[in-house]
């Protein structure tokens, strides 16, 4: 399926971000606004997982006015768009009217065995996959056994399966070529391989979906709110071999042109930014990169940095989620990676000083105070934050205009133009 210029597409870079309590979308998008200034042209994509709208009480609706409202203000002209995150066939519905950006969550369905039959009959109607495949970008070729490919199809034909449902779905309910679809299959136990990708996106293409991102899992671990943790050299050749083969198969199956790897819990991860960001000069290829909570994390300091009632709510926040950790860990354990023993006591953190709260908070690798385990656990103590209603909200108002400039130097300092660059260098 050959991508017309009449179908919603992505740009070559896209950039996914999440406003939890949706007071953050026109610093977010000042972010964009300063990236484009600088020549490197991408799109912002918001995101709320059903997690997130369920813990805070809203809709799809109100990140798409939050959103609208914000490109209205700031005058942009380029596309954005509104992503309904990991969603499946339970969750789609009520994203359908606001969304036109779907994340097909597939995970659950990887590793469910396809029947014998199904397998026998895709993998003959593949006999490309058995040859020895030449593709550019991967130190050797590829060659894979009946067997191997009947593995690997066996483990992901269901989830291909499944994402071919989901898609078409929501197409009969907005139309071929009005959204943007994503598959996610990031939030599982084992990273794919070359060949596994191969054999899912022959799948996908297979099923009819006009792909455009693919979130694979990587090796290493991606937790929420800090750095990577891995072996970077391994994830270097991990992602350019992810990127060799997303490009071969977008030729091969009428993939659209720019189908591109989807980075998830992207935020934060500043030890592979200057390895993507070379890969994708040196290939030309394009990047979507999903934030996750990094914005929520300035609505924490900016409060403690303006002092008063909003440093008294910071650590209220703080002594909350240590007394509660178990409890907000549970739902996380596979992306966070708190040292119980590196979190100080809540009685600690209530005589210190706003500069000394946000010098542990804010993710500034160089500073010896900063702590990535209190950082994790208030990634994920938004939920109290939430339960404080009226008295959180306040202070944020009051915190807003720092808040913004912290989202807006956040996002375009220590990621933006550290990942992207400038699109007319290719
Ligand atoms: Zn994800």
């Amino acid at each position: 399926m050959p991508s017309s210029h009449l179908e919603l597409q992505l740009p070559r870079f896209s950039f996914g971000i999440g406003d939890r309590f949706g007071h953050q979308a026109a610093a977010q998008l000042r972010a964009c606004q300063l990236a484009f200034n600088a020549g490197i042209e991408l799109a912002p994509v918001w995101n709320k997982s059903t997690r997130a709208h369920s813990i805070i009480g809203s809709g799809p609706e109100q990140p798409r006015q939050a959103a609208d409202a914000a490109i209205r203000q700031l005058d942009w002209t380029h596309a954005y768009f509104l992503d309904a995150d990991h969603i499946n066939l339970s969750t789609v519905d009520r994203y359908l009217e606001s969304c036109d950006f779907f994340t097909l969550d597939v995970a659950d369905a990887i590793g469910r065995p396809a029947e014998r039959t199904v397998i026998e009959d895709w993998t003959a109607r593949h006999q490309e996959l058995l040859t020895r495949l030449e593709i550019a970008g991967l130190p050797e070729p590829l060659h894979m056994s009946r067997e191997r490919v009947e593995q690997i199809a066996r483990h992901y034909l269901t989830a291909i399966q499944t994402a071919g449902n989901i898609y078409r779905h929501i197409e009969q309910h907005k139309g071929r070529g009005r959204f943007v679809t994503e598959v996610s299959m990031d939030e599982t136990d084992t990273a794919q391989s070359p060949e596994e990708l191969l054999v899912i996106l022959a799948g996908l293409a297979g099923e009819g979906i006009p792909l455009q991102t693919l979130a694979p899992k990587f090796h290493g671990r991606f937790n929420k709110g800090v750095d990577y943790e891995g072996d970077l050299n391994f994830f270097a050749r991990e992602f350019a071999a992810d990127l060799a083969v997303i490009t071969w198969a977008s030729e091969h199956y009428g993939l659209p042109r720019q189908l591109k790897l989807s980075i998830h819990s992207g935020s934060d991860k500043f030890s592979l930014y200057p390895v993507m960001r070379t890969a994708i000069q040196r290939t030309g290829a394009g990047l979507h990169v999903k934030t996750a909570g990094t914005t929520w994390l300035e609505e924490v300091i900016g409060p403690a940095e303006s002092g008063g009632e909003g440093l008294r709510i910071a650590c209220e926040i703080y002594a909350e989620a240590h007394a509660h950790r178990a409890e907000l860990c549970a739902p996380y354990a596979a992306v966070i990676d708190i040292a119980p023993a590196r979190l100080p006591a809540p009685a600690e953190v209530r005589g210190w000083s706003g500069e000394r709260f946000v010098r542990a908070l804010r993710h500034d690798p160089n500073c010896s105070e900063y702590n990535p385990s209190l950082r994790q656990l208030i990634h994920v103590a938004f939920k109290i934050a939430a339960r404080m209603g009226r008295r959180y909200l306040d202070a944020m108002a009051a915190a807003e205009p720092l808040i913004a400039r912290n989202v807006t130097e956040n996002l375009w300092v220590r990621h933006i133009q550290k990942i992207f660059p400038p699109t007319s260098l290719k």
